[in-house]
């Protein structure tokens, strides 16, 4: 085959965090694998990303979470606020008890920090990195899974991880759905901390919740800078409007909020508008030598802020799934690859299903108004700190009393 660029044990398509944490997986259960990614140089735009300790536990298991704690925040608090009274709500202190119990941190980390530790580690162990190629289609029913490229080069493989993200091209090989608008759109900005930066509750996450709006703050690079997110559901989307979302929905949104809601909104970089996807979710993440990963799979509003702490968990389970059985003593069974695929999808499509779910109602919940705005806010402050009957499904080592905490989709803390 003439324009064959690369034969290789495993081929993954993306090079997000959820392909990096594959292919580092993968990597370290002895594949050779390629990672390709369209854009012409790897990195991540945005801004904060909150790691909950069920993703910081992977880090962990992999030796890299004394890097991300190098360069991250770990914030005392997750504190809730009304954003049209500033009242508390409710908090969970994030050290101590809470620490213990999920066996990690709670780290905020600028997203390009994560994805960089997460490529260096990659280099390090020697998958090897490839940009520039757009992959548009997909044969993984044979011996050996193919991959096409815009540019007609064909990558051959055992096996393809499919970590092209919410728009994958690669999940209509198993599903024949499109991303769902959520009419909800978030805009993001990065600041120095000042002298002159109000200094209540800087480090905490901090959590505003408005009627269709919320802000969500926290420091990121040792404290140095501060995060801010605003997300609003958009006017003109409803009304059908193909440019929705603009910056005068957005001063609109939060009119009636605090002032220290209002001023935040200085923080944001307005030239670029966030609209918020997800998906519902699927069972079939396989098709042959073929499996989806991260947002490609489950793609999730960020109302939980699981998507990529549910990839990192995906790249440990996988790592599980093919360990002794395709990445056997005696060498690589590459015969074992869909059943692998099928273990590592029967363990987590669940679980991450829950989570889609339940972000979209966690969402709507932050955003609702009049009588069960007063309901949800009793609710909120008649949680103590500490009470983790909310968290433990999300962020516990896995159901209690199912041995092999990997069977239920969650990565224990010891490995
Ligand atoms: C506002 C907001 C806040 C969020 N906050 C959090 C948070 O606090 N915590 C958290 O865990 N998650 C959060 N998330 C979710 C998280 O950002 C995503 O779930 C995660 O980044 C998805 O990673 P991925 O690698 O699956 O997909 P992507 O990051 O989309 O990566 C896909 C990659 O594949 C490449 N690609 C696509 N198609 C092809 C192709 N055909 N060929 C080759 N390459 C291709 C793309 O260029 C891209 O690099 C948030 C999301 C948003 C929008």
């Amino acid at each position: 085959m003439s324009n064959l660029k690369a034969s290789t044990d495993v081929l993954v398509v993306g090079g997000g965090m959820a392909g990096l944490a594959g292919a580092l997986a993968l990597r370290e259960n002895g594949a050779d694998v390629t990672l390709v990614e369209v854009a012409p140089a790897f990195g991540e735009v945005g801004a904060g990303l909150q790691m909950a300790p069920n993703a910081s536990r992977v880090l962990k298991r992999w030796g890299l979470l004394e890097k991300a704690l190098e360069i991250g925040v770990q914030p005392k608090h997750l504190v809730f606020r009304d954003a049209i009274t500033g009242e508390e709500l409710t908090r969970q202190t994030l050290d101590g008890e809470f620490e213990e119990r999920y066996g990690a941190p709670y780290v905020v980390i600028h997203r390009s920090d994560l994805h960089r530790i997460l490529l260096e580690a990659c280099q390090k162990a020697g998958v090897t990195l490839v940009n520039d190629v757009l992959v548009q289609k997909v044969e993984a029913d044979g011996d050996r899974a193919r991959a096409y490229s815009a540019k007609g080069d064909v990558f051959e493989a055992d096996a393809i991880l499919a970590a092209d993200g919410l728009k994958s091209t690669l999940r209509g090989t198993v599903a024949d759905d499109r991303p769902v608008n959520s009419a909800y759109v978030a805009y993001r900005g990065t600041v120095p901390i000042t002298e002159e930066t109000p200094a209540a509750d800087l480090e905490d996450v901090i959590v505003y919740l408005g009627p269709n709006c919320h802000l969500v703050q926290y420091p990121l690079r040792k404290g140095q800078l501060l995060n801010t997110v605003a997300v609003f559901k958009s006017p003109s989307f409803e009304r059908g409007e193909e440019q929705y979302g603009g910056v005068d929905e957005l001063e609109a949104a939060y009119k009636d909020c605090v002032p220290a809601v209002r001023e935040a909104l200085k923080n944001l970089a307005t030239g670029i508008r966030w609209p918020m996807y997800d998906r519902n979710p699927i069972e079939n993440w396989v098709s042959g030598r073929m499996a989806l990963i991260g947002d490609a799979a489950h793609p999730m509003l960020q109302y939980l802020a699981q998507g990529a702490c549910q990839a990192l968990e995906d790249a440990a389970v996988l790592q599980h799934a093919t360990r002794d059985r395709v990445f056997t003593p005696e060498g690589i069974d590459a015969g074992a690859w869909e059943a692998a695929f099928r273990d590592f999808n029967e363990t987590r499509a669940a679980r991450t299903a829950r989570v889609q779910r339940t972000a979209r109602v966690w969402g709507e919940s932050w955003h609702v108004d009049g009588v069960a705005r007063v309901l949800r806010n009793m609710l909120f402050k008649s949680r103590g700190d500490n009470n983790f009957q909310y968290n433990d499904w999300l962020y516990g080592r896995g159901e209690p009393g199912v041995p092999g905490e990997v069977r239920a989709g969650a990565v224990p803390a010891e490995a």
